[in-house]
């Protein structure tokens, strides 16, 4: 199974990616989570990301599409893969196209959480608190809403157009927008 999940930051992509990693037996590849460990190890690829991501903005595609094209190339990502935080740019999601042609493995599914705005904003405030993470304050959750609307909101279109966006609401407790997504997975899986 290849999969793309797609959403805001705030709707849960993260919490829900590690169940689905876990129960179809994928690799979960967050690019967030790569930067953060990167900006953690004072690495190359970490000190050219860090700025991008304390301002909330999006980390250049070029450098974005060549880690990601590194990590599917593992031998860890040959039966499967989730991608959790990209593509989030119309560029990226033509890359990927590209590269998983050549590889003549296309995406089984596209997977959009849908949470208002209002929702969203109230749960980062609660992650920022919780976690710390310094891309979490007002002007920059601002700022990362933005950046989602006008770079990664076109992507709905492109993976409609290609017949693999799917919808899941991801209002309620982490359990039952779990049981939403793993039902429709199961059900593509078996159609
Ligand atoms: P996330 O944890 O997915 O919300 O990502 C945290 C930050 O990492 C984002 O706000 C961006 O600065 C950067 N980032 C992660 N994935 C991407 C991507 N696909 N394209 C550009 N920047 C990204």
């Amino acid at each position: 199974m290849r999969l793309v999940l797609l959403g805001p930051p705030g709707a849960g992509k993260g919490t829900q990616a590690t169940t689905i990693a876990e129960e179809f037996g994928i690799v979960h590849v967050a690019t967030g989570d790569i930067f953060r460990g990167n900006v953690g190890q004072g690495t190359d690829l970490g000190m050219q990301a860090k700025a991008y991501m304390d301002r909330g903005e999006l980390v250049p595609d070029q450098v974005v599409i060549a880690m990601v094209i590194d990590r599917l190339a593992e031998p860890d990502a040959a039966s499967g893969f989730l991608l959790d935080g990209f593509p989030r740019t119309v560029p990226q999601a033509e890359a990927l196209e590209v590269v998983l042609q050549e590889r003549d493995q296309p995406l089984d599914a596209v997977v959009r959480f849908n949470v208002s705005e209002e929702e969203l904003l109230a749960r980062l405030e609660g992650r920022r608190e919780e976690e710390g993470r310094t891309d979490d304050d007002s002007e920059v959750i601002r700022k990362r809403l933005v950046e989602y609307r006008t770079k990664t909101a076109p992507l709905e279109s492109f993976y409609a157009e290609r017949g693999l966006l799917h919808d899941v609401d991801a209002i309620g407790t982490v359990e039952e927008v779990s049981e939403r997504t793993l039902k429709l997975l199961r059900r593509l899986g078996t159609s």
